[in-house]
């Protein structure tokens, strides 16, 4: 009996997956989404030679000043927060970083949180844009809840669940911050619950330094769990949903990212 070759048809399908995973980008609402959410995953990702991208919608004008008073003002909040981005960015290893300058809606009463003044076709295209620039196989943003409800959050995820959809079909789509029964978290999505989750332990000095970056918000980091280092604000569990492309009921995902989360310890999650 003679072997049959694999079938070439998957070699010319253009929505095989690739092998290795080159190119993975976070698309975010605000600066120090990325590291809150998953800067040890992008660490990890960096140490395992994938290059990594992330994509800031908004100019964080809106968010708490820390007390600077070099941030006093909303268009030095705005400098100080880019700033404070691009040095995260450096601790992470990153080896790009887009700021689109969405101005950040100021935090109404009561804590009332806002989405950004985007048109929604233009931040499709914005989406699609940087996927195509950078060669990302793997897209990450926000949950479909928006972590803790941020209409901010909110809107970038549908605008990267867009863009991917419709446009580029071929294109691994993860949620951040995915729910793990048995984890206390404000940030879990509650209705994404976890394909994978890392624990970023041996990432976590870098994790760290990038928390040490966005000074502004280590008050806001510390307040919210009555801590009192920026070191216990460090989540080291990440987890992820799958969105795209869809699964079948029961299918445990199997795509580039998974086999490097696998790689670097991460277990499945029970969804
Ligand atoms: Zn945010």
């Amino acid at each position: 009996m003679t072997h049959q070759p694999a079938p070439q048809a998957a070699l010319d399908d253009d929505r095989a997956q690739p092998v290795t995973l080159r190119h993975v980008l976070f698309f975010g609402a605000h600066p120090d989404d990325e590291t809150v959410m998953l800067g040890g995953t992008l660490a990890m990702l960096k140490q395992h030679h994938v290059h990594t991208h992330v994509v800031c919608a908004t100019d964080g004008r809106g968010g708490e000043h820390g007390g600077l008073p070099e941030a006093s003002t909303p268009e030095a909040l705005a400098r100080v927060r880019q700033d404070e981005l691009r040095c995260a960015a450096d601790a992470l290893g990153l080896d790009s970083l887009t700021l689109l300058g969405y101005e950040d809606p100021v935090v109404g009463p009561g804590e009332t949180l806002y989405g950004f003044d985007a048109d929604d076709e233009t931040l499709v295209r914005q989406v699609l844009d940087r996927i195509r620039a950078v060669g990302a196989e793997v897209v990450l943003s926000h949950g479909s809840d928006g972590e803790y409800g941020h209409p901010a959050h909110v809107q970038v995820h549908r605008a990267v669940r867009q863009a991917v959809e419709r446009h580029a079909p071929h294109v691994v789509f993860y949620g951040v911050s995915a729910l793990v029964p048995g984890i206390e978290d404000r940030l879990w999505n509650r209705d994404d619950p976890a394909h994978l989750l890392l624990d970023i332990t041996p990432w976590i000095e870098r994790k760290h330094a990038a928390m040490l970056c966005h000074r502004t918000q280590h008050p806001l980091f510390l307040r919210r769990r009555k801590l009192t280092s920026v070191r216990q604000a460090i989540r080291t569990v990440e987890s992820f949903h799958r969105f795209w492309p869809p699964l079948a009921p029961g299918e445990i995902p199997d795509d580039p990212f998974v086999r490097v989360l696998l790689a670097a310890g991460a277990v499945r999650g029970p969804a």
